[in-house]
Parts: C-alpha cells; structure tokens; sequence
C-alpha cells in the first residue's frame, strides 16, 4: 500500500516529497494546476533552510541559482538612514551568512527536477475531494486529469494544500487569527537611480510599508508594499500607477518596467492542531502570516523537514505512533511564536498617527544603525531572520543541557581546518557526536547499536560556539539535538530510547 499521499506541489509538498523518497518511503504527490507556479511569491531562502537542503545536495545549485542580498537599507523621509551589513553578523553562526533572494517559481522548479531525478513525478491535474480516516489507512477521493475520479489508500495523508486547504476545511481545523486591513501588492520591476544597487531597501514612512530586494539580474527588483486608505477598498481594480508613486517619492527611483504586479489580502492564522489522526497540515496550510520577514515559505520547508523523519521512523516500525505527535506540538509552538513576531513587525512599520510615525522615520532607523553596530544585537537580528534561532527544547524529544547547548536546539555551526561539523549531518540519520575525547564505552555502544559516531578534536571554537568538551550530543535525523549528556553514559542513551519507545535495532 501507498505509504503517504502528499496533496499539493508547492515548496512544502515538494520537500516532504523529496526528503520521504529519500529515506525510501512510497509516496504519490498530486497538484490540481497544470504546472508550477508561474510567479515569484516568496523571494528569501534563509540560512536554516540551506543548511538543511545540505541533505538532499540542494543548497549550492539554489545558492548558485539565486543571489546573495549582503544588506539591508533602511530610508525615512526621502534618505538613506542605515545601512546593515548581513556578512559579518551571521559569519560565525551559518556557513550561510545572508539573505537569498530565489524566486519562489524558479525554486519550486528547482525542487520539482531534483524529485524527478529520484523518480517521482509530481502528478498534475489531480484534485484532491475528500477523504476518510479508517483508523488503519486513509481512503481519499481524487479527481483524475480525465475528469474520472479515482480512490486512492494510504497509510497517512499530509495536506500541503496551500492557505485555502481543502484537508484542513474538510478536518474542521479552526484556524484562528485576523485579517490585515492593509493591502498587499507585489511587483517586479525594472529600477534604475537606486543607490546601494543589489541590495534589499526598506522605507520606513508615513506612507505604508515598502521592500525593494535585488534579483541579482541588472536592474531587476522585487518591490512589495502595502496600501491601505480608500485605495484597499477596491483591491480588484488596484494598478501599479496606484501605489507607484510612493515607492518613487520614498527612494528616489525611476521605475522603467513593471514584469508582474498582484494584490492580495493577508491573514496571520495558525490552525488549532497540526494533526489529526492520519492527516497533517503544513506549511500555508497550517499558518499563514504576513510576508514581512520573508518566513513563510522558509517555515513550511522546515515543516515538511520535521515530519519526513517520523513519518518514516514510524512507518519503519521503529518508532510508535506517538512520535508524529511532536511534529504537531513542535512546529505549532514555532508556528504560533512566529505570527506573534510578524504580526508585531508588522504593526509597528504600519501603525498611523504623528507619534508613530516620529518613532518611525527619526528614531527607529537611528536606533536599529546603533544597536547592529553592537555583536550582540547584530548576531540575534540575524540568528532571528535566518530561523537558525527555532529549538524545540519544550519537545518531549529534547533532553540534557551542557554549556550553553541543550536538548532541542540546532547543532551549533563550527568551521573545522578542512571543512565544518554539518559535514557529517548529509545522511538523514540519528548520530553522534562528541568535541574532544570520546569514552571506550560511548564507542562500543555506537558500534553494538551501528549508530554512526563523529569525533571532533576540541579547539576554542567549540567553546565559543556554546559547546561541551566530552559531551554526548545525540543528533536528531533532522540535525537538531536530541539529547546532551555531559556525562556521557551508555544507559543514558539506551533510557533516551527505550523511554520514547524506539527500537533501536531497527531505529540504527
Ligand atoms: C502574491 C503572493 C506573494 C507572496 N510573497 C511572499 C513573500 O514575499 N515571502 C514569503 O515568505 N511568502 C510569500 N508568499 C507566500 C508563499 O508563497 C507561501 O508561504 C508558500 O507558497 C507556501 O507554500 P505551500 O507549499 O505551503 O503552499 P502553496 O505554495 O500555496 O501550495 C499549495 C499547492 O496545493 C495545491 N492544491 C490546493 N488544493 C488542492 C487540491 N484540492 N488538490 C490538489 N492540489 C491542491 C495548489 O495548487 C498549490 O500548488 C506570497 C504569496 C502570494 C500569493
């Protein structure tokens, strides 16, 4: 039988796709449109999400295929007021130390080649209608490219069906939150006159909220703002000589071509459970939020990285059931923590009214131009953007704490003399790995258990990046820490198991 259908074709379908098929699961994905989409949506790849897509090989062909946004400018009032350098704040947290800006039509085409390559081809003009959860299987109903329809069984059923997701209506998900009174508009454009070029613009004014983020191709730009006043009233009818001028006044650009322009309204919402039974929601699906911040697309990815290992730990009879369950509860609490930060964003850059906006245009450029000028501040603005931040430590998965690293957080990134300690995390698989000396015992049990293990020579880097000399980190298959253990035992390695009911001869 079919182990997962996977309905939706879009950044996070294709990577549950891509990272199940991999690790040997039998999955279908089906999509209603006829093809990829055609527009450029979301633009930023975050280093969370290249530093994970090392797994699948991905990472160079989407660094060399997008560009590297080195920083970001802030204007108010007509002027430049910051300028953020992106390099020197992320260069020891990320091998990534930058915004990637790939268009999300090219992205999606990137991802859709390399599951064709594996073997898997995303099956078009295939609508998902309904399904029903038997308790052992799900049977779901599928409208055929010929217009017959077709039943379709499978173990699990994970709804990757975009913000109007027809599993989540069909589930009755709440999925609570708002609606933003202001309207969004995208645009491409052609953009000359501005001053740092390839770099992304922020105009901070009593105007709306306007991002200007470089292509990298000439003069190509992506341009998103908001407009609210009468103008949102008549959303349909919205031109891009209605909100041309305010980009134009607040950076002092010519814009000589506009490729795509579109509206929409946007929602922050995070629906009630991520999970029902056999069926999963991620990506837009789950939550939606608004796009300052570049999170979206990046969140879903993640989404479907979580899962893909449980799903198939469970469906390898290696773990219970009750595995799947930490995939809802840790990616809602990061769903959840994330609307709350956009949406505060958000409102600041957009809130009306004298005394905000002095805040705005005098006092928040000068501010942020300071504050980055500090290590500290500059490390947590980018450590935020990039998602390097996410830790799942209130997960039932996460256990231990030594130094500054504990159970549930990303593996902290250190270069090594020929390469880095995310060289070893390619495979996705549980493994160890100890900085410094490693105890006969931890190896025999390693080797009994066939569990890889991964030794680094102690230097005062490991230190500086918060980690523990002789300590055990057990590594997730997603690369987060599963447990830190500064004692090193062999039994607290074996209860880490046995307590989550893993098996281990099958789990290694
Ligand atoms: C105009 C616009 C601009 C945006 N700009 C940004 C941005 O700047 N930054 C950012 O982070 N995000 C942005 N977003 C949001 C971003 O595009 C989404 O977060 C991202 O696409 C989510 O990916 P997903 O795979 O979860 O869902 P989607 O990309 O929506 O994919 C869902 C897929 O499910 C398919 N589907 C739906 N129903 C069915 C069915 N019944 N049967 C079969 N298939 C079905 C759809 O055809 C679609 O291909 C923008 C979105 C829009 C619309």
């Amino acid at each position: 039988m079919l182990d997962v259908l996977i309905v939706g074709a879009g950044p996070t379908g294709l990577t549950l796709a891509l990272w199940l098929t991999k690790q040997g699961i039998n999955i279908r994905i089906i999509d209603k449109s006829t093809g990829p989409g055609e527009t450029s949506r979301a633009m930023a790849v975050q280093a969370r999400t290249l530093e994970l897509y090392r797994q699948l090989d991905l990472a160079e062909a989407v660094i060399s295929a997008g560009h590297k946004n080195p920083a970001v400018n802030m204007w108010a009032r007509g002027k430049r007021k910051a300028h953020i350098s992106f390099g020197d704040a992320g260069s020891n947290i990320t091998p990534y130390p930058f915004v990637l800006v790939y268009p999300q039509d090219k992205h999606e085409r990137l991802l859709e080649e390399h599951l064709r390559s594996l073997g898997v081809t995303v099956e078009r003009e295939t609508e998902f209608l309904s399904f029903e959860d038997r308790g052992d299987l799900v049977v779901a109903r599928l409208r055929m490219p010929d217009d017959t329809e077709q039943v379709c069984e499978a173990r699990y059923l994970a709804g990757c069906d975009g913000a109007r997701s027809p599993i989540r209506h069909q589930l009755g998900t709440e999925f609570d939150g708002g609606t933003y009174k202001q309207i969004f508009y995208v645009a491409d454009v052609e953009v000359t006159g501005l001053e740092p070029a390839g770099e992304v613009h922020i105009v901070l004014d009593k105007e709306d909220f306007i991002l200007l983020m470089s292509y990298g191709e000439g003069n190509l730009y992506r341009l998103i703002g908001t407009v609210k006043d009468e103008r949102a009233e008549r959303v349909e009818a919205l031109t891009f000589d209605d909100v041309k001028h305010d980009a134009i006044l607040g950076l002092g650009i010519q814009i000589a071509k506009v490729n795509w322009f579109s509206t929409y309204r946007v929602h922050h919402r995070v629906a009630a459970d991520f999970r029902s039974g056999r069926a999963f929601l991620l990506g837009d699906a789950a939550h939606v939020h608004s796009p300052v911040g570049g999170q979206g697309m990046n969140t879903g990815i993640n989404d479907a990285i979580n899962l893909a290992w449980k799903l198939t730990a469970v469906l390898r009879g290696q773990a219970s059931d009750g595995l799947l369950d930490s995939y809802a509860l840790e990616r809602q609490a990061f769903a959840r923590k994330l609307v709350a930060t956009t949406d505060r964003l958000f409102t600041f850059v957009t809130t009306e009214g004298n005394f905000a906006d002095f805040v705005k245009t005098r006092i928040a450029p000068t501010f942020v131009s300071i504050a980055y000028r500090i290590d500290s501040v500059r490390e947590f603005m980018f450590r935020l953007i990039s998602q390097t931040t996410i830790d799942y430590h209130g997960s039932p998965l996460s256990e231990g704490e030594a130094a500054s690293t504990r159970g549930g957080d990303r593996l902290p990134w250190v270069r090594t003399e020929s390469s880095d300690n995310y060289a070893s995390l390619s495979p996705i698989e549980w493994q160890i790995h100890v900085y410094g000396a490693v105890s006969p015992d931890i190896k025999s049990w390693c080797a009994q258990h066939d569990m890889p293990l991964y030794v680094f020579e102690w230097t005062e880097s490991h230190h500086n990046a918060g980690l523990a000399q002789n300590a055990v980190y057990l590594l997730r298959p997603d690369t987060y820490v599963a447990l830190v253990d500064d004692a090193a035992s062999t039994e607290t390695l074996d209860r880490y198991f046995s307590s989550r009911n893993f098996n281990l001869n099958k789990t290694l």
